[in-house]
Order: C-alpha cells, then structure tokens, then sequence
C-alpha cells in the first residue's frame, strides 16, 4: 500500500521503516528540512539500535522515501500516518497543534479518498476532532479516521514496532479495519494479537497503559524508600513480589524517578484528560507526585554521600533517560545536575550517545570522553543511567582517578558488598549502603 507518514521522529521514523520493512511503499515526511536532508544523504538524526540498517535496506530497495513536500507525500498515499509530537503544555494537557496541523493539511491537500491513522499519543476525542476538520473542508472525499497508538520503548524501537506484544486498531468503520490489518499483514501472520475496538477507548489504551507502567515505577521506588528506612534490599523485594505472576518482574527496578519522552507527559496528559471529565484521577495524580519527590530525593542521595556540594567535583556517568538512546527528554538527570549545580557542585559528565543534545541542556558542565576521564579528580561518581558500559568498570582504575572513593548508584548495578571490597563508599537505590553514609533521606523532606 501508498503510505505517507508525517513527522519523522523516533516514532515516525521507525514507523515508516517498519512499514516499509513489510513491504509498504512509504514516504515519511517532515517540516524539518535539516532531518529530511540528513536522511536522504543516508544520515540518521537519532540513535536507535538496528535503525541505520532498516533504513538502509529499505532506501535502497526503493520501499522508502523521505521528503518534505506534504501534497506529493498525501496525493499519492492511501493511508496518512500522524506521527507528530504531542507535548505537554504547562497545565500538563496534551498540545495538539502539530496534529491539528497536519489534519487541515490533509484536509486542504487529499484528492481522494483517504485512511488517517494516528500514532501519536493523542487525548480521547482527537479522531472526533480530526474527522471534523476534514469533514469541514469543502473536498468531496472520504477519510477514515483510525487510531492505533504505538508502544515501542526507545533503544529496542525496531524489535517493538516489528514484534509489538499487540496492534491496537480504534476505528468506526470495518472499512478502515480492514486496510489496517492489510497494512500489517505480516504482524497477523506471526500471531501478534490485535485489539479492535472504537476510537476512543483505542486513545485511551495508550494513556492507560503508559499510567500503569508509570505507576509501577513510583511505586517500586517508594518501597525502596521503605527498604532504605527499614534495612530492606529493593532488589530483593521486587524479585519476591515479581514472581506472583499476577504482578510480574517487569518494570520493577528501582531507580532515580520516571523520565523520557512518554511516561511524564502521559501521566500529566491523563490526569488533565480526567479533570476535564470532572474526575481526579488520584491514583496518577500520586504517581507524579511520588516521580518529583523521587527525583528529590536523589539530590539529597548524592549529598548525603558527598557531604555540603560546594565546590566538590561530581562526575555523573549516564546523561539519556534511559540506556541505548540519546533522547535527553525530561531525563532524571536534569533535576539532579541541576540540584547538585544549586547547591554549587562543580559538574563532570559522559553519556555514551546523549553528549549532544545534553550540550543543549546543561551549562557549565565539562563533557567528557569516558567513565574513567568523568571520575578524574572526583569527590564522587554518580552512576545515573544503566548502559551496559557502565556494568563492568574497572573499579581500581576508577579508585585511582578519583578524589575520592565516593559512587552513588541510581541504578543498582553493583554489588554493595563488592563495592566495599573495593574501597568504595558505596550507596545505590533501596539497598543498605557498603559504608554508612550520614544519613538518608525521608521522601518530602
Ligand atoms: P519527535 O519529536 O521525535 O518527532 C516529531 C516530529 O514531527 C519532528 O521531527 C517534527 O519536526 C515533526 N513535525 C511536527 N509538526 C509537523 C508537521 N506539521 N508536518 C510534518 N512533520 C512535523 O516525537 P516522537 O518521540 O517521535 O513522538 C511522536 C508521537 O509519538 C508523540 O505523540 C509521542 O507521545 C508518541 N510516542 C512516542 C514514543 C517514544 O518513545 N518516543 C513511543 C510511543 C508513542
């Protein structure tokens, strides 16, 4: 099938190489002239593991174009995907007027009958208003409007989009099913479920899915404040609870807070969708709450171990949200090098792919080539994000280097008693520390 997706983001972008991987002819569009170039001299704007080849591959058998000519991209395409941002506005709702955007676009340009698919995270009641601005433009063709929100996880994108756990289709019209699951045809013969239903409660799945995730992280990391204040181990606990296969082991590693692009600007979006009904979604409302107070509390985590900030060099190993990515979006290491910068502690980092776009975040922080030049002369190692690099340091080379021996882990990838074994003052997240540090902090301190 002809497909054009609009905006050639992490979702788009992967969408349109996923799509054209299963054998879609497909134009992936954007308002970014400096992305679409970089993608048609055969550069990748984002890092995303096994992106580069599908992209590749699907260039060069002719399935995959990039352009960002709009009325070429949605007269010759049967399907639209809307794949814009949605990011929130300060009240915590979802903006919509890149969605809205390209709706009066597609109203203004479709010289025939068209199927619009929203993947972007969209608030109940967006396919009502999609419908309607193309309804309103004075063309004579029909649009189906669909809604089939996307789940993949940054840093496993391509593995997401091509083996999701689920398809999720909200459409009116069997019509509109029926393209759909020619489109991914190839999903429906390896099995994956797909879950038909109306558009809204298709919009809804998306929100709902990501407040529970969401949920399950805030509430993992307030038993690991239990377990700091009770003598627990938070890994311990989360391996006993995950078992019950009623609550599973996913999702239930403890850490410094929520971040990325998705779960913070979900959960605000969901409980503003709620408010708007005339209801308090309390539940979300908490797991935000819990989230800020987290991100605190890890602050006041690095100094407790470091003793007053100011005017000590803190290294900080892991920039991105999360590992295989660089998208620095509401990363929790934004609060913390903020916070600690507050407090007037000089900054040293390293991410392994998010060096760049921290360069446009942060101020005053030396950017370094590695763990080992990031703990040069430290009074304290902060391990934010779990890449794999950081999982086998050498640990003496690191002693050597440092000030110090002082590691905060925020993500529990050492063993405590190892670390003491090593000489380090140790502390991570929900464990007992390898060397008392001063005290611990109590969450809404
Ligand atoms: P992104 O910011 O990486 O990409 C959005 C792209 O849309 C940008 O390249 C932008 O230039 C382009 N754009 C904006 N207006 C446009 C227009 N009028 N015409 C053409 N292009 C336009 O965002 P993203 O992370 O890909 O997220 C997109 C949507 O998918 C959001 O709603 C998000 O919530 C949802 N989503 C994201 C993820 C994720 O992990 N990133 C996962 C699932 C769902």
């Amino acid at each position: 099938m002809d497909i054009a997706v609009i905006g050639t983001g992490y979702v788009g972008l992967v969408t349109g190489a996923g799509l054209a991987d299963f054998g879609n002819d497909v134009i992936c569009v954007d308002i970014d002239t400096s992305k679409i170039e970089a993608l048609q001299s055969g550069k990748i704007p984002i890092y995303e593991p096994g992106l580069e080849a599908i992209v590749a591959r699907n260039v060069e058998e002719g399935r995959l174009r990039f352009s960002t000519d709009l009325a070429d991209a949605i007269g010759r395409s049967r399907a639209i995907f809307i794949a814009v941002g949605t990011p929130p506005l300060p009240d915590g709702s979802a903006d919509l007027r890149y969605v809205a955007e390209v709706a009066r676009s597609i109203a203004r340009l479709m010289k025939g009958p068209k199927l619009v698919i929203t993947k972007s995270t969209v608030p109940i009641g967006t396919g009502r208003m999609i419908e309607e601005i193309i309804a309103e433009s004075d063309h004579k063709h029909p649009a189906l409007v669909v809604s089939n929100p996307e789940f993949l996880r940054e840093g496993s994108a391509i593995e997401d989009f091509m083996r999701p756990d689920r398809v999720v289709i909200g459409a009116s019209d069997p019509a509109a099913v029926e393209l759909m699951r020619e489109i991914y045809a190839p999903l429906h013969a390896i099995d994956i479920p797909f879950v038909v239903t109306n558009v809204e409660s298709a919009e809804l799945i998306k929100y709902a899915a990501n407040g529970f995730l969401a949920t399950k992280i805030s509430f993992i990391n307030e038993v690991a404040v239990l377990c700091e204040l009770m003598g627990g181990d938070v890994q311990d606990v989360a391996k006993g609870m995950g078992l019950d296969s009623r609550i599973g082991s996913k999702f239930l590693q403890a850490g410094p807070g929520f971040g990325g692009s998705c779960f913070p600007k979900d959960t605000a979006a969901v409980a503003d969708i709620a408010r708007r009904y005339g209801y308090e979604f309390r539940i979300i409302d908490a797991v935000m709450d819990v989230n800020r107070r987290i991100k605190e509390r890890m602050v006041q985590k690095v100094t407790d171990a470091t003793g007053d900030p100011s005017g000590k060099v803190i290294g900080v190993l892991g920039l991105a949200f999360k590992p295989e990515t660089d998208d620095m979006r509401d990363s929790p290491t934004i609060p913390l090098l903020n916070g600690l910068q507050r407090l007037g502690a000089v900054i040293r980092a390293y991410d392994p792919e998010a060096m760049s776009n921290a360069r446009s975040i942060f101020s005053d922080v030396t950017f370094c080539g590695d763990a080992y030049e990031t703990a040069d002369g430290c009074d304290a190692l902060v391990i934010a994000t779990e890449w794999n690099e950081f999982r086998a340091l050498n640990l003496q080379r690191i002693k050597k280097a440092m000030r110090s021996p002082v590691i905060v882990d925020l993500r529990n990838l050492y063993d405590p008693k190892k670390m003491k074994e090593e000489g380090f003052e140790y502390s991570s997240v929900g464990r007992p520390p390898a060397m008392p540090v001063r005290t611990s902090a109590k969450v809404g301190e």
